[in-house]
């Protein structure tokens, strides 16, 4: 069971193959056996799966289902999960309960899936190799010495390993994505604003979005089908009708535009990567698209632009953990600035409190104009170069990472070179726009990812043209060999 699409396993309970509870008690028991090698879920709610699978196996036999009833997901620790414990991976919130469920978990609810679990993430989705998690890092299902990417990482892992059919990642600079590349899976970054950000603990406010890690573009509309759509309990929110994800995905694709933008294949890009990148590119000219090189001037301003706003955002968001309303506070306070200092210096972690000093930096009286300002400046002419090129083509394809999963502990102590590993997925979240990370090839036996961006509310045509390649090609469906049965 654990090896089929969330669409087959749909049909499978549908057909009454197995119950949820089966499917379930399946994915559980296979958490069990591997969740020690892997460390991908932070809590394990195997009480509520179970709850959940039963209430999901009586909506089945009334005919009350829908497409997600009865199938297992693990959400990223970042989502509010009422009655369960939501870390995102920090000390600081390593006691904390959330009192309510963020929009996301409520609609999966509602539409009957089954939560398995909270998966580990980078610390406060702070990073790109799941190292900076309060719990430990996660290893990379393909080759457990090396890193399955950040900040979703748990939630990639669980998915590659197989021990989760799909699950909900957020991408702030390329958590959804570069994960997804790095472990061999489908994942969509939508456009801001398309899904609800209520309950998805803040990092960059103007940057984050939450959506699907899946094993295909079918299950991550299926996903998507779920999360998308208007809440006015965000005030981010678009209201704008949410389309059938499902409904064109068989559609051909002859007539396409291609952009390939030249930015995306210089100096710091992996020869094999760039090489099966191209491959790709090549299959969906042979499937009727057209290719044009396309150039993207401002995107190599992009990782110093968003390594001011994110901080920037950050440093505010995280204001709010203050030792006095919840969350971690230290032993013993002498007095109130004691309370806040020390419950701040031992609760956070060293990359976050690295981005809030950043940040507060930035926003300070005297640099605010030469920093934060400069960098809104840039993000304007970086979402421009993006405007251009969409009148010219439909869609934008390069590389979603520079290289294949790195080795654990490669690039902790240098931070540069780790905010280097987005430097292709940051533009899309400074823009706003979805983009999406599917496997196309493997080099020396690990996954690599083509990106194909789209435009504003683009989701269903990413998710088609996504598609259309994972019938052609079986990239998607190999199996890490540690984690076949
Ligand atoms: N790696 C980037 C960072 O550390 C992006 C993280 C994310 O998308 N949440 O900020």
């Amino acid at each position: 069971m654990h090896k089929q699409s969330i669409a087959s396993l749909a049909q499978g309970l549908r057909q009454g193959d197995f119950s949820s509870e089966e499917l379930t008690r399946h994915f559980l028991d296979r958490i069990h056996r591997y969740n020690g090698a892997l460390n991908c879920f932070i809590t394990v709610t195997e009480e509520v799966a179970l709850a959940d699978a039963r209430e999901a196996d009586r909506r089945l036999r009334a005919g009350e289902a829908h497409a997600l009833t009865g199938i297992p997901l693990a959400h990223k620790d970042i989502f509010c999960t009422d009655g369960v414990r939501t870390s995102c991976a920090s000390r600081m919130l390593d006691n904390f309960i959330a009192p309510y469920d963020a929009t996301v978990i409520q609609s999966f609810k509602a539409a009957g899936a089954v939560m398995l679990g909270k998966a580990n993430m980078d610390e406060f989705a702070m990073g790109s190799s799941n190292e900076t998690s309060y719990y430990g890092p996660v290893g990379n299902p393909w080759d457990t010495a090396r890193v399955p990417g950040g900040s979703s990482g748990g939630s990639a892992a669980a998915v590659a390993a197989r021990l989760a059919p799909a699950a909900t990642g957020t991408d702030t600079g390329g958590s959804i994505r570069q994960p997804a590349a790095l472990c061999g899976l489908t994942g969509l970054k939508p456009t801001y604003g398309r899904v609800s950000r209520y309950g998805m603990i803040a990092f960059a406010s103007s940057l984050d979005q939450g959506g699907p890690l899946a094993l295909t573009a079918q299950d991550a509309a299926l996903l998507m089908n779920v999360m998308a759509g208007f809440d006015e309990k965000d005030s981010t929110s678009i209201d704008q009708p949410v389309p059938d994800y499902c409904a064109a995905l068989d559609q051909p694709l002859d007539g396409l535009r291609i952009g390939v933008p030249r930015e995306f294949f210089g100096d710091g890009l992996d020869a094999a990567v760039g090489e099966l990148v191209q491959a790709a590119i090549g299959q969906y000219q042979r499937m009727g698209a057209a290719i044009v090189e396309i150039s993207l001037p401002n995107t190599r301003y992009s990782a110093p632009t968003y390594y001011v706003v994110a901080p920037a955002e950050c440093s505010s968001n995280l204001s709010r953990f203050d030792g006095v309303r919840y969350g971690y506070r230290c032993e013993d306070p002498v007095d109130l600035m004691d309370l806040y200092k020390r419950s701040r210096g031992e609760g956070f972690g060293a990359e976050v409190k690295r981005r809030i000093m950043i940040g507060t930096y930035a926003l300070s009286a005297g640099y605010y104009d030469a920093y934060y300002l400069k960098a809104q400046k840039l993000r304007q002419l970086i979402s421009d170069d993006f405007k251009k090129a969409f009148v010219e083509v439909d869609v934008i394809m390069g590389p979603t990472t520079p290289t294949t999963a790195f080795a654990a502990g490669d690039k902790l102590n240098d931070p540069i070179q780790m905010y280097l590993s987005d430097i292709y997925t940051i533009a899309v979240n400074l823009a706003g726009l979805p983009a999406i990370s599917i496997p196309c090839g493997f080099s020396a036996g690990l996954p690599v990812g083509l990106q194909i961006i789209g435009g504003y509310f683009k989701e269903a045509q990413l998710l088609h043209i996504a598609h259309r390649y994972q019938q052609e090609t079986d990239w998607h469906a190999r199996v890490p060999e540690a984690f076949e049965t």
